[in-house]
């Protein structure tokens, strides 16, 4: 077992039937081993809803406590879309579904340009478009390098 931070310093990885806990950054002699209960790239404000609502907690860590702090107007949740259909989620995310340089005034790692890839990369599976699916999966993997 290990306790929740959304500054987690561990993962689980299985190796076969075996889960192994690993460190994914230096981790000092005394300092607890966490993981991470959400996904990260989300805001503390979701993050903190979905670990109240399912681990009956409030999460109080300093990734937590810095963003709640410099939480300005983007955080606010308009910008979530209900896309059921598949070739309007396409439609809609292709602007959003390559590249973008630093010119771009959406910054590369917002955390709604990764739900819109997220969705499309479902999309294209839904279609069984595998190789459009597998670029979509490396800008994916960017973001959370
Ligand atoms: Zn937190």
């Amino acid at each position: 077992m290990a306790n929740h931070s959304c500054d987690y310093n561990c993962a689980g990885v299985f190796d076969g039937m075996k889960l192994q806990l690993r460190t994914i950054k230096d981790v000092k002699e005394g300092e607890e081993c966490t993981i991470s209960y959400v996904d990260v790239i989300n805001p503390a404000k979701e993050r903190q809803a979905k670990l109240e609502e399912e681990y009956h907690f409030t999460c109080k860590c300093v990734k937590c406590v810095e963003e709640i702090n410099a939480s300005g107007p983007v955080d606010d949740g308009s910008g979530e879309l209900e896309l059921q259909d598949c070739a309007k989620v396409l439609q809609l995310c292709g602007p959003y579904l390559k590249p973008m340089d630093s010119s771009s005034s959406i910054p590369v790692n917002h955390y709604l340009l990764v739900r819109v890839r997220h969705r499309a990369l479902i999309a294209y599976m839904d279609l069984q478009e595998w190789e459009k699916a597998a670029e979509i999966g490396q800008l994916i993997t960017e973001h959370y390098r």
